[in-house]
């Protein structure tokens, strides 16, 4: 809980906005819905979402594991205070015609700052894509599949370094934590959790990439820009 108070100064900080996407569930495991209560507070929760390891109450925002097919409660309750972001967990938007449910919420924080982002789902096809906003400048983000991925440590701000026979020249690296989630998440992830990351650009291309280091993996991302315009809140 204590983590959710720090909040209110960090409310200037920049948003980016981050999309990732996974392989495509079959049909066959797309309408899948799981029945659970939440162990805090007895309310029952609907699992959505093939993918999710994670779940945080909508009622008292306790955040519990998926582990065996049953939830098992880990970390603090912490309830993300509302800054008014267009997007909210439960709700649609449709992005180049496809429709995508909101499915989860992240909300990081850093020596700067804090930035939110948000887990969408295609209705169509499943696939998993994570939200970041920066002052308006918005980027989709999908997933880059590498097997492997240099070290946090190991990686300099102003150098450049191969991933995936891409050359990235590094922007920034930071020391990042999780402040709290909301929502069906892909990965187990509680509050307070580290979540370094590493910004860079595909020089061939000048897209964005990010590599985000959390405690159990690490992502990584390319980034497309899109406008506010082609995202319609339904
Ligand atoms: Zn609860």
């Amino acid at each position: 809980m204590l983590i959710c108070s720090y909040m209110p100064y960090m409310v200037q900080k920049i948003y980016h906005l981050k999309i990732y996407t996974t392989k495509k569930f079959t049909r066959r495991n797309k309408k899948m819905s799981r029945e659970y209560k939440c162990q805090s507070c007895g309310a029952d929760i609907s699992l959505k979402y093939r993918f999710s390891k994670t779940i945080v109450c909508g009622y008292c925002h306790q955040t519990s594991y998926l582990i065996n097919e049953a939830l098992t409660m880990n970390g603090d309750k912490c309830e993300l205070s509302d800054y008014g972001s267009a997007f909210t967990v439960g709700a649609s938007i449709s992005v180049n015609a496809e429709v995508f449910n909101v499915a989860g919420h992240m909300r990081y924080s850093y020596a700067d700052g804090f930035w939110d982002e948000w887990l969408i789902v295609s209705q169509k096809s499943e696939s998993q894509y994570w939200i970041q906003d920066d002052e308006g400048d918005l980027v989709v983000y999908q997933p880059l599949l590498v097997s492997q991925l240099p070290n946090f440590e190991n990686l300099v701000v102003g150098k450049t370094v191969e991933i995936s026979k891409f050359e990235i020249f590094i922007t920034e690296k930071q020391n990042a934590v999780i402040l709290g989630s909301e929502g069906e998440l892909p990965f187990t992830v509680i509050s307070g959790e580290q979540a370094d990351f590493v910004d860079g650009i595909i020089v061939s291309q000048g897209k964005p990439i990010s590599i985000e280091y959390l405690s159990n993996e690490t992502v990584c991302s390319i980034g497309t820009h899109i406008l506010l315009s082609q995202i319609d809140f339904l």
